[in-house]
């Protein structure tokens, strides 16, 4: 029996950490890193968190209930988790769709209009910087309104895959609904993995070129992150003069890397987070608070004159 493809040296990988005991952390308020960054330059490294005040849930946040996302192998190697994510994904992608982005989105945009911030790297596949109005992003794992065959290599829009879907799976929607749940109230991730238990009849869709297996262009746990891609990252992190975290615990190494190089260089970094992340050691100043006050005081403090 063949087995499935396994990935190569995979960067994405969720595991669980600690802060070490003797770990020393440089704590402090919105106006020490107001200081910091004045006169200074910027790039920003988004997660999770700063989307959960647009609706999007966070689920490494603590307060989120355990969950397993699904691993590129399990997606490539299984048609009945493929035909599981599918129908999960229908659903709540068009929650996703209809998310607005918050302050926190709208003064990262505005800090780069005002030629602070250099540029925003997302771990986050919503779209809600763009949304918001910033220009140079980097989407590090990927988007969710993009399929692509891994086959042939085309790319479709979601919109397009789900017209698809609707004409494969004619009641799925509406059964969805007579069982009492709205889209709102189900379990969306932030990768639009919303939870839904009747599954089991969904017909997912072939590439309509070529029959092959359709895969979202979003980075599964268990994948690389494309190089040139990590390569425009990193180039983006040399481009400022500080780095500075928002809304992630930096738990996948995709984003702790960054931070890890900037601190390399010498490059000041301020985290911004509710709760420890793994790269509070490495910081030169960690704000335990939220991104969308934070980053709505940052941006008036430092584009006033
Ligand atoms: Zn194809």
């Amino acid at each position: 029996m063949p087995s499935a493809p396994r990935p190569l040296a995979p960067t994405y990988q969720q595991r669980t950490w600690t802060l070490p005991p003797d770990a020393v952390v440089h704590h402090g308020t919105v106006d020490d890193a107001a200081d910091l960054l004045r006169g200074r330059t910027f790039t920003a490294l988004t997660g999770a968190g700063i989307s959960t005040d647009s609706g999007i849930p966070d689920y490494r946040s603590p307060d989120s209930p355990p969950r397993n996302p699904m691993t590129y192998e399990q997606f490539v190697g299984d048609e009945a988790f493929r035909r599981h994510y599918w129908a999960r994904n229908h659903v709540g992608w068009q929650h996703v769709r209809r998310t607005r982005p918050n302050d926190g989105h709208r003064a990262l945009a505005a800090l780069e209009a005002a030629g602070i911030v250099r540029g925003v790297i997302t771990q986050n596949v919503d779209l809600l910087h763009e949304d918001a109005g910033s220009r140079r992003v980097i989407d590090l794992h990927g988007r969710y309104d993009r399929v692509a065959c891994l086959t042939c290599g085309r790319v479709i829009s979601r919109a397009r895959l789900a017209e698809r879907l609707d004409a494969l799976n004619p009641h799925f929607l509406d059964t969805v609904l007579a069982e009492g749940l709205t889209v709102s109230d189900i379990e969306v991730a932030p990768d639009a993995d919303a939870v839904v238990e009747q599954t089991s009849h969904f017909v997912p869709a072939p590439c309509e070129f070529c029959g092959g297996v359709l895969k979202p262009e979003i980075v599964y746990f268990g994948e690389t992150v494309p190089r040139e891609r990590v390569e425009r990252a990193y180039a983006m992190v040399d481009d400022a003069d500080a780095l500075v975290v928002a809304g992630t615990s930096l738990t996948v190494m995709s984003g702790l890397r960054f931070v890890r190089h900037a601190a390399k260089r010498g490059t000041p970094v301020v985290i911004i987070n509710r709760g420890p992340t793994r790269g509070d050691p490495l910081a030169t100043l960690k704000l335990d608070a939220g991104t969308t006050e934070t980053l709505t005081t940052l941006a008036a403090t430092l584009t006033s004159r």
